[in-house]
């Protein structure tokens, strides 16, 4: 195995977790290994990447559910969302009045971007921000750490992030694909749409956004997805998780509020 370091804990310790994944030994973080080379990584996030994605009406649903979250926390002002893609919530955040921009690793997407200002990354985004988000981008990215904290930097005094990423420990949906295909839902393959580079439980996620500065203020699940298959099987687990807590939906959610004497050098 190549030499490996643990994003979240620095660790060069880890066992093979799954096929592609290692999980390391000493903070139990699990993530693909080797991490495809950026250009991979560009390559797969073509436009035929988003041509799925484009719009209709559940779609638009989950994306104005996620910002009506947002207006709970910040009900105006100026956010970015961290890995837009084609940009459905930015302009969802503009058609409600928040001054929304934001970036996007993918030059395909980036490109097919007209109406609102787009980032290669937080690092060239203009701050300060009052709320960054990060709809299931942080699991897509090479180094959550680095997002994290260049998110931080972004933001204005007591901005708020909002993250949320699949679940590792999403039980049930796992044992419902298993029934319903005979195999089991692998993490990561080199041709899976969704190439995730990281894998988090409730408990990574957490001492990740502890370590970066961003003590949370509500944990929980995302909003139920826009395609009704998905949503049917993972509708035991998010009565599961109201009626106990215990999260084995397939989303992790956070809302943090950025620590300021935690900030990170
Ligand atoms: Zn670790």
């Amino acid at each position: 195995m190549s030499v490996w370091h643990c994003d979240l804990c620095g660790s060069e310790r880890a066992q093979p977790f799954s096929a592609h994944t290692v999980r390391c030994s000493d903070c139990s973080l699990v993530a693909t290994h080797p991490t495809p080379a950026a250009a991979e990584l560009q390559r797969r996030y073509g436009s035929g990447y988003y041509a799925g994605w484009d719009g209709g009406g559940a779609r638009a649903l989950l994306w104005q559910r996620r910002l009506d979250i947002v207006r709970r926390f910040l009900p105006s002002g100026r956010i970015l969302d961290a890995g837009c893609g084609a940009g459905e919530f930015v302009r969802t955040a503009r058609a409600a009045g928040y001054e929304a921009e934001g970036t996007e690793f993918s030059d395909a997407a980036r490109a097919a971007v007209r109406d609102f200002p787009v980032y290669p990354g937080l690092a060239e985004a203009p701050g300060p921000y009052r709320a960054v988000t990060l709809w299931h981008a942080l699991e897509h990215t090479p180094s959550p750490t680095d997002i994290l904290s260049q998110a931080h930097s972004v933001l204005a005094p007591g901005g708020l992030l909002f993250v949320a990423v699949p679940n590792l420990e999403s039980y049930w949906f796992n044992a419902a694909y298993r029934l319903a295909k005979g195999k089991r839902l692998e993490l990561y393959t080199p041709k899976t749409k969704e190439p995730h580079l990281f894998h988090f439980s409730r408990q990574t996620l957490r001492r990740l956004l502890d370590k970066t500065g961003f003590p949370p203020l509500l944990e929980g699940c995302d909003v139920p997805d826009a395609d009704w298959r998905y949503r049917l099987s993972d509708w035991p687990a998010r009565a599961l998780f109201r009626l106990t807590g215990v999260n084995w939906t397939t989303t992790l959610f956070s809302v943090c509020v950025a620590d300021d004497l935690s900030r990170m050098t």
